[in-house]
């Protein structure tokens, strides 16, 4: 059965290869035998598309053997640099995956080593691996039913498409305000841009009578950092004799070729650090404190509530280069007027296109914003036998409300109830029916066998639950929700340490539940960052680094 690839004798097997590949690779070698029996093993007549999970050598046997090209679409490549492929029926994404099978390559001393890689190519008998892949065939091979996820199945449609304002090519209007290559995902090396324009330095005592082009700072160590000179600011004698105490021989003045720098493209950093406040602020919920200082725009928050920084466009804003931009941590709780972030131009002057490419990022989502808590009417629901039949004396009644009450909200009721699955989810039920939109349990989720609480939530209609954070102290915390009459309600689950640490997780998700942000497994994942406490004797919680 080994003599035979897709219909081709093995010697014209390896002639095809050569022709198309360069070279008879041993890895489209055995690829013949991959697609060929996944090929097999497809029920007759099937239309199917491919997937390679290697983007070397396995796409090109799947292309010589297949109707499957990637230029057609129909072979995808899923890099995962492990040697195997699918083939699917390309409608219902059924099919089979066949991979080179470490697991059976004992008998084939050639193959396993050019496989894991240990001997060096110089060192490798290319006939006798040849030789060996011959007699191999498919023994080497491990097939398996697989269902291809959704995304890979059918067409895939790119949607509208715009032209990108900055390279004025098309692209899928999907990706955002500018196209990928101009958001910096190109493979090309940045085209160097001079970053400081042609402008002319004046010499101080040259300068009387001419305005400044830019804000200058003063720093006396521990007494004053501040502006001593503003753009704008006409030099008298004396300025110019302070200027030289400051340690300044020479100065950008305001003259013509200043002045003709905008025509040419440049920005002065004052008006970078406009509009960058102009486009961040656009939302309201963020404010400018007032005209740029030193090229630096500070903003600060419109309102009380959680700062919430969209991270991703933070951190691709500040690959821009010559543009900066530092925030306080998302998910902090701020008041109005609190400062949560400055930007600024790096150099006096912003090549124009930098500009743009930092405006496009930011209209497309807003990166900062303050998000209000809602004032939440909460039903406190305390499970535990021990405390329902007074054997303990509840002590989570007055913690949780000093937690709620502390973020605006009010406890509307509190239900006392035992480990009882049917007692719990009555109790859920008659504290929504009194109008809590926000349930809030407290214990019974460790793993006893008495701790029934979550499965009476999920008797209750608990649903998109996410059961255990990456947040210590409190890692079995609990957040979903609850369709109660029409309404949806708010859940989570109070782990029993909440009793014992003054700070856990609980402390982290609750006002983050308030101010609505999505809190689905992949939202909370990256709390997990951060998410460690240090459980200090005297905590000083959130002015440390917990949940950041
Ligand atoms: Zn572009």
């Amino acid at each position: 059965m080994s003599e035979y690839v897709g219909g081709y004798s093995f010697d014209d097997y390896l002639r095809l290869i050569s022709n198309f590949h360069s070279y008879p690779a041993p890895g489209l070698i055995v690829g013949g035998y991959m697609v060929e029996m996944a090929k097999r093993h497809m029920p007759p007549k099937v239309l199917f598309d491919a997937i390679s999970e290697a983007a070397s050598c396995l796409p090109d046997a799947i292309q010589l053997l297949t109707p499957c090209t990637v230029g057609n679409g129909w072979l995808k490549i899923v890099n995962l640099d492990r040697y195997a492929l699918s083939l699917f029926d390309k409608y219902t994404g059924e099919g089979v995956r066949v991979f080179l099978d470490p697991a059976k390559l004992e008998a084939f001393p050639q193959i396993r080593d050019w496989y894991l890689k240990r001997k060096t190519k110089k060192e490798q008998d290319s006939d006798a691996l040849r030789a060996e892949m011959r007699a191999a065939g498919e023994a080497v091979l491990t097939l398996t039913p697989v269902q291809v996820a959704s995304k890979y199945v059918g067409k895939s449609s790119k949607g509208p498409i715009s032209i990108c304002p900055l390279c004025h090519e098309a692209y899928p209007k999907a990706h955002g305000g500018i196209c990928k290559g101009c958001q910096g995902q190109d493979p090309y090396e940045a085209v160097a841009v001079e970053s400081r324009p042609p402008l002319r330095a004046v010499a101080v005592e040259q300068a009387v009578g001419q305005a400044v082009l830019h804000d200058m700072t003063r720093i006396v160590p521990g007494r004053s950092k501040g502006a001593e000179f503003t753009a704008g600011q006409v030099l008298s004698v004396g300025d110019v004799c302070r200027l030289q105490h400051m340690g300044k021989n020479r100065i950008y003045v305001q003259d013509d070729e200043a002045a003709a720098l905008g025509a040419e493209g440049w920005v002065h950093e004052d008006t970078v650090a406009e509009r960058l406040t102009r486009s961040l602020c656009r939302e309201g919920s963020v404010v400018s404190a007032g005209a740029p200082r030193e090229g630096k725009a500070q903003l600060l928050a419109g309102r009380d509530g959680l700062l919430a920084v969209d991270v991703a466009t933070l951190e691709r804003f500040n690959l821009l280069g010559q543009v900066v931009c530092a925030t306080r941590h998302h998910g902090s709780l701020v008041r109005a007027g609190q400062p949560v972030a400055a930007t600024r131009a790096v150099p006096l002057y912003l090549p124009g296109a930098t500009l743009a490419k930092a405006l496009a990022l930011l209209d497309m989502n807003p990166m900062l914003r303050v998000l209000p808590l809602r004032k939440a009417r909460v039903g406190l629901l305390i499970t535990g036998s021990e405390v329902f039949t007074g054997l303990i004396e509840d002590r989570f009644e007055p913690t949780m409300r000093a937690k709620v009450e502390a973020l605006g909200s009010e406890v509307l009721g509190t239900a006392l109830v035992p480990d009882d699955r049917q007692a719990i989810a009555d109790a859920a039920a008659r504290l929504l029916d009194a109008g809590a939109d926000l349930l809030v349990t407290t214990a019974g989720l460790s793993v006893d066998p008495d701790d029934v609480t979550r499965q009476a939530l999920l008797d209750a209609g608990l649903r998109d639950e996410v059961f255990g954070l990456p947040v210590a102290p409190g890692n079995m915390a609990l957040v979903g929700r609850m369709l109660h009459q029409g309404r949806e309600v708010q859940v989570l689950g109070v782990p029993a340490c909440a009793l014992f640490h003054a700070t856990t997780s609980i402390d982290v998700l609750l006002p983050r539940l308030l101010a609505g942000l999505p809190l689905e497994r992949r939202d909370l994942a990256g709390l997990g960052h951060g998410g460690l406490c240090l459980e200090c004797p005297s905590c000083v919680y959130p002015h440390c680094p917990f949940g950041k």
